[in-house]
């Protein structure tokens, strides 16, 4: 069949791609860098007439929205479904280049793979709109012929507007994140000073009354799953309350608006990890306690988990107080769930995978982006050396203003200048603690310098030209990721 259809079409077509349904089958190719879908016989996509196979017209047609969701329709494999408890990992694709590579990487470890990920912040550096982050999911797995199914991410969604164009453009999976309304200073106040917050506090949110939170929690001990137990005294109460319930009230109103809105089946996560207090299993409690309290159902749960997740790197921390900590998330889980438990910047966090995947027994949700995108750097870095010198010495210089908003701790003094590197040794710098920090936070900057005119285009023409390239990096490197979880080991 490929044969037949390179011959008629004068495209590359991807093996895996063909796909017949009914008495139409389907393709995708590539001419150059571009890449476009096919159809022997007449489908459901929109394109032109290029010869006929088999008595049937051939088809040949852009990647374009429409008919991206012309394939959905034809193909539901190649439409994001919801997970459920499966044992999951979100793969982040900034460029929309990666997810064959994503894909490969996963297929046969029993993972279930979330391939549309993207937060409302990625995609305004990046420049991306929902729907393309979907569609180039759809087209990678159409590329790979991936018919297990897979997972979708409206990560970090915090306004509630922000909602409208991640469900419009089909999105399974929304995250939502409160963590403008988490009372970080909570944590800090004293006894009298929380009195007074509380009181002050607006309880409509949480549909009840000071008084009648505190007697649900205060002076009460809870016993979890595993035979241990969390417990509130007053204060314990109270700076649990001032400092989630904001966050509990928001993610309600999250939940109900998803539920009037989407009018299929969804799922949803909710994630504190990016505040700067860490959660403690008592204040796990008391969240997922308040949001099962108001009806809201959700398959994954983020906490901020002791230590330092940074980007790009592996877990900073002591280990053992990590296990310990970690094992109480999770009896909260089991005993208010299930639901996963979700490990937020979890890129590169190697040390940990083996604690959390033997706690879990599988309840987790591995959620990265910055470390394929390093990926991608590290291919240029072997198509393109010129550039990746170029990219490198510009992120460099970016490092001070672009790290504001993330937790890393690189020391710009220990990333040497390109010129001090042979071309050999660029790859491998991607291996080095700070130069990835560096590379992982200046990503808006790099592919918006000069409206993309600087590096994105010539980025985006070096993975294409070598796609092979970036995908063998993927896998190598988001194989490590998946191994301890994996079922099939
Ligand atoms: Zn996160």
């Amino acid at each position: 069949m490929k044969e037949h259809l390179q011959k008629v079409t004068g495209l590359d077509v991807y093996q895996a791609s063909i796909s017949p349904v009914g008495d139409v089958t389907y393709f995708l190719a590539r001419r150059g860098s571009e890449k476009l879908v096919g159809s022997v016989g007449a489908g459901k996509i929109v394109g032109q007439k290029v010869g006929s196979l088999g008595g049937k017209d051939v088809i040949v047609a852009p990647t374009d929205a429409a008919n991206a969701a012309a394939i959905r329709s034809a193909l539901p494999w190649t439409a994001p479904k919801c997970l459920g408890l499966a044992t999951s990992v979100g793969l982040g694709d900034r460029l929309g280049l990666a997810t064959p590579g994503h894909i490969r990487a996963v297929r046969g470890t029993g993972l279930a793979p979330i391939l549309a990920q993207q937060s409302i912040r990625e995609m305004t550096r990046t420049v991306r709109k929902p729907q393309q982050v979907m569609d180039c999911a759809t087209w990678g797995v159409l590329q790979e012929g991936f018919r297990d199914g897979f997972g979708s991410d409206a990560d970090h969604v915090q306004k509630l507007e922000d909602l409208d164009a991640v469900v419009a453009a089909g999105f399974t999976m929304f995250t939502i994140d409160p963590g403008p309304h988490v009372v970080n200073d909570a944590d800090r106040l004293d006894p009298t000073a929380l009195k007074q917050r509380y009181q002050a506090m607006d309880f409509s949110g949480l549909e009840t009354t000071a008084d009648a939170l505190r007697s649900c929690y205060a002076g009460k001990e809870f016993k979890l799953a595993g035979g241990s137990s969390v417990s509130f005294d007053e204060t314990e109460l109270l700076r649990a309350a001032i400092k989630y319930g904001g966050a509990v009230a928001h993610v309600v109103k999250a939940f109900r608006k998803l539920k009037s809105m989407a009018g299929r089946p969804f799922e949803l996560e909710a994630s504190v990890d990016e505040t700067e207090s860490v959660t403690s299993p008592a204040e796990h409690y008391f969240f997922a306690a308040e949001l099962k309290r108001l009806g809201v159902t959700w398959v994954s749960m983020a906490p901020r988990l002791v230590g330092r997740f940074e980007k790009g790197v592996d877990y900073i921390g002591d280990l053992n107080e990590f296990r310990r900590s970690f094992a109480q998330h999770v009896a909260v889980m089991r005993t208010l769930g299930p639901y996963k438990i979700s490990i937020h910047s979890g890129s590169d966090k190697f040390s940990v995978y083996p604690i959390i995947a033997e706690l879990t027994g599988g309840l987790v949700h591995l959620k990265t982006a910055g470390t394929s995108w390093l990926e991608a750097v590290r291919a240029v870095a072997r198509i393109d050396p010129a550039l990746f010198r170029e990219i490198y010495d510009f992120a460099r210089g970016r490092y001070e203003t672009d790290k504001a908003s993330y937790h890393v701790s690189a020391d710009i003094a220990k990333v040497p200048p390109a010129s001090a590197l042979s071309d050999k040794q660029l790859p491998d710098v991607l291996d080095d603690f700070h130069t990835r920090q560096v590379l992982h936070v200046t990503f808006g900057s790099v592919l918006t310098a000069d409206d993309g005119k600087r590096f994105r285009n010539r980025f985006y023409a070096a993975l294409q030209r070598d796609e092979e390239v970036h995908y063998a990096a993927l896998v190598k490197h988001i194989g490590r990721h998946v191994a301890p979880f994996a079922r099939n080991r």
